[in-house]
């Protein structure tokens, strides 16, 4: 059988896009581990931020958004954001970018207030007085990234996607317009292949003579913490504005923190590393009166960006029967039913949906490295 379309990775980019792949007649999931998720995508902070990733990613995030807010009865019988909010918060030598920031992302539709340090303490008891400004954004949500990935899945499956598992890509050549893969011990023919392998995005590229565009993956620790006194549970995602760190309740007193680290690193299993974790405590506890009692957990995940971080979209240039759905960084997750509606429809070439009316799938193509 030859299938119209294999799409190499089964993280949350492949299966988004498998399941909406649905004119196609036939299309092929193929995944390296024994579960799809293992990676970048069972390992994400899971909110939905409309200001996270920038003004370019923004579009493909509130776009999402009714999407994940209230999915059809058919796809998912629950939302899968819950209400969160944010807080961007900077110290007196902030105030000129913040105000920036501020601006940018009013301009562009998202709701966003400013708040002083009095109307910050109301969303963060503790905070240390340094810290004068803020941003929050009532609409930042958690995301149930695991409810998400599944229900893609399960959609994928009952439009007859077939899942391959613990098949990795090791080698592929293309003749008479047909791909054959070597794909764990099995030989898959398509005629077309979809790159969307998150940090292993650069082997499958090579594996397929397509074109060199790079894509750097940086490792992102998070750490599971308790504190005293018990972080309260109706904490916004707070963010620092310089980038150095953030966290979120999860649950009672636990906080999810990270130092916003991001350390190049070859694509691999990676796990969190011991300063990274300190670095973090230090961070909180410099910026509010909470002290870290217990780490319980740690982990970490490579977050895979293109030179200019946005995602690349679309068929290779040079291979046309190649297409990148590679470069989601760390807004893979918020950006994915948007992202895999504009890469379907790029796919079977037909004109956006509706509920991407103003986003430009230019934007996002290889085109743009190629010179
Ligand atoms: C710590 C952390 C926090 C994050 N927080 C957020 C967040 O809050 N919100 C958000 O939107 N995003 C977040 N992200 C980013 C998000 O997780 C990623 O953008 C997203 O998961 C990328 O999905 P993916 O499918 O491209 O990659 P992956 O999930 O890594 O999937 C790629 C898949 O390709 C497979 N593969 C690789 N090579 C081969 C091969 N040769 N053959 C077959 N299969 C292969 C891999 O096994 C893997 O399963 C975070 C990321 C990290 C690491």
């Amino acid at each position: 059988m030859v299938y119209d379309v294999a799409i190499i990775g089964a993280g949350m980019a492949g299966a988004s896009l498998a399941a909406e792949l649905h004119h196609r007649q036939s299309v092929i999931l193929i995944e390296a581990e024994d579960q799809p998720g293992f990676h970048a995508t069972g390992r994400s902070a899971a909110f939905w931020d409309e200001c996270y990733g920038g003004l370019d990613v923004q579009p493909l995030t509130t776009a999402s958004g009714p999407l994940l807010q209230a999915p059809s009865e058919d796809f998912a019988s629950d939302s899968f954001l819950r209400p969160r909010g944010s807080l961007y918060i900077g110290r007196s030598d902030d105030e000129a970018g913040l105000r920036a920031f501020y601006s940018k992302f009013t301009a562009q539709g998202v709701r966003l207030e400013w708040l002083d340090h009095d109307q910050m303490l109301n969303h963060i008891p503790g905070l240390r007085t340094d810290w004068c400004f803020g941003v929050r954004g009532p609409d930042c949500s958690d995301i149930d990234v695991a409810a998400l990935h599944q229900a893609y899945l399960r959609k994928a499956k009952r439009n007859a996607v077939d899942l391959a598992l613990r098949a990795r890509l090791m080698s592929a050549s293309r003749s008479n317009d047909i791909w054959s893969l070597q794909a764990g011990n099995e030989t898959i023919e398509a005629r077309i292949v979809v790159n969307a392998t998150g940090a292993w995005a650069n082997d499958i590229a090579r594996l397929c003579n397509a074109s060199p565009i790079q894509h750097n993956p940086f490792r992102r620790t998070v750490a599971q913490v308790q504190t005293a006194p018990l972080a309260p549970s109706f904490l916004p995602l707070v963010i620092d504005y310089r980038g150095q760190f953030y966290f979120k309740p999860e649950g009672q007193g636990r906080l999810w923190l990270s130092p916003h680290d991001e350390t190049p690193s070859l694509a691999m299993d990676v796990a969190a590393e011991e300063m990274d974790v300190a670095t973090a405590i230090d961070r909180l506890e410099n910026a509010t009166d909470w002290k870290v009692e217990r780490v319980e957990r740690s982990w970490a995940g490579l977050r895979t960006f293109s030179a200019d971080r946005k995602p690349v979209f679309g068929f290779d240039p040079n291979q046309p029967s190649f297409f990148w759905c590679t470069g989601q960084g760390g807004f893979g997750i918020q950006t994915a039913p948007a992202a895999a509606k504009l890469c379907a429809a790029l796919i079977e070439e037909r004109s956006l949906p509706e509920d991407l009316k103003g986003i430009d799938p230019a934007a996002f193509a290889p085109g743009r490295f190629i010179t």
